[in-house]
């Protein structure tokens, strides 16, 4: 392991019962088109899964990865997009993404989708750090705000490491 815990700030169940939540929300405005779910991979691969298997009805999943280059553990804002062949002309189209930050990746990847000839673009993040916000970014579905501190797990990495943990934790900065 490359990292210490310090704290678990979401437990196993805490975030299994709130996907359910946004899973039941997300379905119900949904139901009646032909949404694509989009998750950004890799941090929101868990969550994705999660989220996608308490959708009641069957749906179509595309996956995008997108790359943004940290400094400091920050997002700079240029972001890399792969499988930009993607087809989502005239899509209703919903972004998986874990962690909505400064607001870069997320903003840029909507435009990227809209000039994509996208119908519409939602997304939902698991966790949103409100106070990191460098753009005007907000996000239709949240899983849990919480606080600017630099979290490991459930798809989330510390070094590539750790996203394979079931829960949320912080870590001891070095
Ligand atoms: P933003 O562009 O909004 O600043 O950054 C979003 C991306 O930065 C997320 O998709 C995530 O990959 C990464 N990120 C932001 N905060 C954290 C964090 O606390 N832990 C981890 N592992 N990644 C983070
Ligand atoms: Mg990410």
């Amino acid at each position: 392991m490359e990292f210490k815990i310090k704290d678990v700030i979401l437990s196993e169940d805490e975030i299994q019962k709130r996907i359910k939540e946004l899973a039941k929300e997300i379905s119900e405005e949904y139901k009646d088109d032909d949404p694509l779910f989009l998750p950004i991979l890799n941090g929101s691969f868990m969550f994705a899964s999660d989220l996608l298997r308490n959708i009641p009805y069957p749906v179509e999943v595309e996956f995008l990865k997108a790359s943004s280059y940290l400094n400091q553990l920050k997002s700079t804002g240029k972001v890399n997009i792969s499988n930009i062949k993607l087809d989502i002309e005239g899509r209703d189209v919903i972004i998986i993404e874990d962690i909505l930050d400064t607001g870069r990746t997320l903003n840029y990847i909507v435009e990227f989708l809209k000039n994509q000839g996208a119908k519409s673009v939602k997304s939902v993040v698991l966790l949103d750090k409100p106070d990191g916000r460098v753009i005007d970014f907000n996000p239709d579905y949240t899983g849990f705000e919480i606080e600017d501190n630099f979290v490991v797990g459930y798809g989330t990495d510390y070094k590539q490491h750790g996203r394979n943990l079931p829960y949320i934790v912080s870590i001891e900065e070095d």
